[in-house]
């Protein structure tokens, strides 16, 4: 089985199309032209001939669920979701940012979408091992299927091997790089705190400037706040300009947190957030 990007691009526009002229959308957010195919950028259908700029290839990594909470409550939107993008929107619906009735999820089943600054396949580091959507309403495609199946955690491997003090070295370095630009921040449809935790002046949580300590300040307290809720499609890595490898922190959290509590981020509208889900059988491992 191939993919067509180039029919997916043609079955989002008549979808669009479709849900904007009979109102049963007033936003599509998609992909739209950049400055050339590498570089698509989001973007927002309100007017049925909006739909013209819309594209898809294997460069439209953006995390469209990122968007949602923008938009004021009972705002009907469809929203374009790859595999990891409709966890997002599960996971936003699990914490009741939006609302299921409000959305038309137009799923992507896809495989081989690439880095544009590498131009590596990214399927195997941020799709959890899924190329279907798991919630959608109307299906841009034909499902995957046939694709080797990779573990989210295959990745994880060398890392787990560090001791503790080779880790903390790992982080220190690769945090030391950190420009505080925000742009991880920007790119994830879990971080939607307003304000962020790290703008507060009263109280003033951390350090803002790019140093040292206030560096780890951040990345730990982002860290500890997307715990069981990172959805693993990889949009920090990819849209930090200094390639702090993000993802292997959440993928190691969202690890830990599936073998303690049995669930991962984003995988059922019926499931509750994992860290603000109490059960008799939790396990006391998140207490050590
Ligand atoms: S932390 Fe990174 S990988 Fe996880 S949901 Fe946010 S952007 Fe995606
Ligand atoms: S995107 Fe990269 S450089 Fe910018 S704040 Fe995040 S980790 Fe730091």
């Amino acid at each position: 089985m191939t993919i067509s990007f180039k029919q997916i691009e043609e079955k989002l526009k008549t979808e669009a199309k479709r849900l904007l002229e009979s109102g049963q959308a007033s936003v599509v957010l998609a992909y739209g032209k950049g400055y050339d195919e590498k570089h698509p950028m989001p973007y927002v259908a309100r007017n049925p001939s909006d739909v013209a700029n819309i594209v898809f290839n294997e460069y439209c990594n953006y995390n469209m669920a990122r968007y949602l909470v923008r938009y004021p409550a009972g705002t009907k939107i469809a929203v374009a979701v790859k595999a990891a993008d409709s966890r997002a929107v599960i996971q936003l619906i699990q914490e009741e940012k939006v609302k299921r009735e409000d959305l038309v999820l137009l799923g992507i089943p896809v495989y081989g979408m690439k880095n544009p600054k590498t131009q590596e396949i990214i399927d195997g580091k941020t799709t959890g091992g899924l190329y279907n959507p798991v919630l959608y309403d109307i299906l841009l495609g034909d499902e995957v299927h046939g694709q080797a199946i990779q573990s989210p955690y295959d990745v994880l491997a060398a890392y787990e091997l560090m001791d503790k003090e080779a880790r903390f070295a790992f982080w220190k370095k690769e945090f030391d790089k950190c420009i505080r630009c925000y742009a991880c921040r920007k790119a994830c449809p879990m971080c939607y705190c307003d304000p962020c935790f790290i703008d507060q002046n009263k109280p003033k949580w951390g350090d803002k400037s790019p140093q040292s300590h206030g560096n780890l300040m951040y990345h730990l307290t982002r860290f500890h706040h997307l715990a069981g809720r990172c959805i693993d499609c990889g949009e920090c890595s990819r849209a930090c300009p200094v390639d702090i490898p993000l993802y292997l922190f959440h993928k190691k959290v969202a690890k830990e947190c599936e073998e303690m509590f049995g669930q991962a981020a984003g995988m059922s509208i019926e499931d509750k957030p994992a860290l603000v889900n109490f059960r008799v059988d939790d396990s006391d491992k998140i207490l050590e």
